[in-house]
């Protein structure tokens, strides 16, 4: 066992990990650090090696097995998103912005969503993670659940999750989608709104707040209907009202739908003290989430999103990606490059503030039994007729022979990479973390701004052919790469987990 200098244990093994070891798979680049949405802007990739660089201080790398993930390709974000909108993200840069005007407008590029150096390579290493023969898959950078099909939103331009699930339908039958962020979980409950082949849960504030969708009554539609959760929550919510609605919830779905595989969409702007949050919940009770759905002992992929106090976005992550391995980190914050973040408690602890609580017993309440009369409506365990196909052979000559990886822009040249190095003052960018400073406030204004805009509503309407077992989310793609309908309609049971033909899609990183 690992020991820092005073003597004392850098971790514990929780009770569930010394019983059951799950085989848990991290990914993580160390080039995520290098990205940049530009001066003042909340979002700040840094924060994912911030984590990083606690899970490797504490020991964890001993734990799991970390890899460095395999970009994903454009090919791979046309599984969901539109071809021209991948093809502008893979083209646009901040020096050929002008050429691009109508384009920015299009697919809503701009303020919050910027063209910034290496867009596209940030999208490829954030969507970059796989549930591969792992029990449990992390990927902090990814989680970016408001990107469109066709466009960007809240500073999400390729939705990784949704790609992901795809990926997990392949093999499953029913997948869980849960998202703990603040914010709703818009762009992942738009994309499977109408198949019942996907559940998503959101627990989020809702009113007068960004996305503005995400309301009690949206349930879904078609085939999808009852099959999109919804939990809007008020300011202040605490760990403990927190949990009074999560835990019965999340217990009733697996119940009743039984998925196959869960994806945890853990959004640490939930935290208390966030920048652009505005919820109560402490680090332990953040992540008291990851343990309860980890508790069901189902394959599990664990995903970052939104978190914008950087300091207690990677303590939460780190401490969350202890319980995945099946320990406890410490309360005191080991030696590492980002020390001085930490201080001058140097604590691992996310603390609540004294902030009130507008979630009232009586409307958590009502809330929890609306979604419980909801709830009563869904087949118990759907399943899907024939089974899912794996990855074809067709599809893997086509990786092969990936178009993406050469192109005459030549993307990151070593200009481009240059200019992406770690800023001199980003380490001691400390005025960034302060509380209530100006950035802090111009955010949140225009965050208001945004909420006062009319919520659209979930626009992946169409009812999916009965014959189809893919979701509407690869409608527009489906002839070129989704996998076919079930031709072969076995009438059995979904074929049991296969594991992909294709090599394994990431290598281990030499961390460090
Ligand atoms: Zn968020």
């Amino acid at each position: 066992m690992a020991y820092e200098a005073g003597g004392t244990p850098l971790m514990q093994p929780t009770s569930q990990g010394s019983t059951r070891p799950s085989r848990v798979c991290y990914f993580f680049d160390s080039d995520i650090g290098n990205f940049h949405y530009g001066p003042g802007h909340p979002m700040k990739p840094m924060r994912v090696r911030m984590c990083h660089s606690l899970v490797m201080n504490y020991g964890l790398y001993k734990k799991m097995e970390i890899f460095r993930a395999k970009p994903a390709t454009k090919r791979e974000m046309s599984q969901f998103h539109t071809d021209d909108y991948v093809d502008f993200l893979y083209r646009v840069t901040p020096d050929n912005l002008d050429a691009y005007v109508r384009e920015q407008a299009r697919y809503n590029v701009g303020d919050d969503c910027p063209v910034f150096d290496g867009l596209f390579e940030y999208c490829s290493i954030s969507a970059g993670g796989s549930m591969d023969k792992c029990d449990i898959a992390i990927n902090w950078a990814g989680g970016l659940h408001h990107a469109k099909k066709g466009e960007a939103s809240g500073f999400c331009y390729v939705n990784d999750i949704v790609l992901g699930i795809l990926e997990l339908l392949r093999y499953h039958p029913r997948v869980l989608y849960i998202d703990i962020d603040v914010h709703h979980g818009d762009g992942v409950e738009e994309a499977f709104y109408t198949t019942d082949r996907v559940m998503t849960c959101s627990f989020h504030k809702y009113g007068e707040f960004f996305p503005g969708t995400g309301e009690l009554r949206d349930t879904g539609y078609g085939s999808g209907k009852h099959y999109a959760c919804n939990v809007p929550l008020r300011d202040g919510i605490t760990d403990e009202t927190y949990q009074s609605v999560f835990k019965p919830i999340i217990q009733r779905i697996m119940e009743q739908y039984q998925p196959t595989a869960v994806v945890l969409q853990c959004g640490s702007d939930s935290l208390a003290g966030d920048k652009l949050g505005c919820f109560n919940l402490s680090m332990r009770g953040h992540a008291a989430c990851v343990e309860f759905v980890k508790s069901f002992g189902l394959p599990l992929l664990l995903l970052g999103g939104g978190g914008y106090t950087m300091r207690n976005v990677s303590r939460a992550w780190a401490y969350e990606t202890g319980l995945a391995s099946g320990h406890e980190l410490s309360p005191i914050v080991p030696v590492n490059e980002y020390y001085e973040y930490f201080g001058p408690e140097y604590r691992l602890d996310v603390l609540p503030s004294n902030m009130e609580n507008m979630n009232t017993r009586a409307y958590l309440d009502k809330v929890k039994e609306q979604v419980f009369e909801q709830l009563r409506h869904i087949t118990h365990a759907p399943s899907v007729q024939g089974h899912v196909e794996p990855r074809l052979a067709h599809d893997m000559a086509l990786d092969d022979n990936d178009d993406d990886k050469e192109d005459p822009d030549v993307r990151a040249s070593q200009a481009v990479k240059d200019k992406r190095v770690q800023r001199a003052d980003e380490f001691d960018d400390s005025d960034d973390e302060g509380e209530g400073d100006r950035r802090e406030r111009t955010w949140k204004e225009e965050a208001m701004e945004m909420d006062a805009e009319v919520p659209k509503a979930p626009s992946a309407v169409q009812e999916p052919s009965p014959q189809a077992p893919m979701p509407t989310a690869t409608t527009d793609t489906a002839e070129s790469a989704a996998p076919p309908p079930a031709a072969e309609k076995t009438g059995t049971a979904p074929a049991p987990p296969v594991p992909a033909p294709h090599a394994p899609t990431h290598t281990p990183a030499p961390s460090f």
